[in-house]
């Protein structure tokens, strides 16, 4: 499961940031998946819950943001909101948007105790 790799990924991220910054519990790990991460949110919820007891995650309340994603697109010239890659423009029908984010996973905030 691949939710399961970034959720580890996360987990070290915020275990180095412990070491470094001496906290030895998260309150709240605030997390940004972007729409086209291609990352199930439910999956990364279960599998971080599945992997904090024990560590510095332990009881941490997370939150998820899902902001759009955004492409523009060689036909029409406009950037447009889209759902998915691989999609056509939603103005002209074009293909080949050119996505601008929303495709990252990134720990936004932590607040530590
Ligand atoms: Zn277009």
């Amino acid at each position: 499961m691949h939710e399961l790799s970034l959720a580890g990924g996360i987990l070290s991220m915020v275990e180095e940031a412990a070491a470094r910054e001496a906290f030895k519990r998260v309150v709240q790990l605030h997390l940004e998946v972007g729409r086209l991460a291609a990352v199930e949110v439910p999956a990364l919820r279960f599998a971080l819950a599945s992997l904090a007891p024990g560590t510095v995650l332990d009881g941490a309340e997370v939150l998820i943001d899902e902001p759009g994603a955004i492409a523009e697109c060689p036909g029409c010239g406009q950037t447009v909101d889209i759902a998915a890659h691989g999609d056509p423009c939603p103005r002209c029908g074009a293909w080949g948007l050119v996505p601008r984010g929303g495709d990252a996973l990134r720990v936004v905030d932590l607040q530590v105790l």
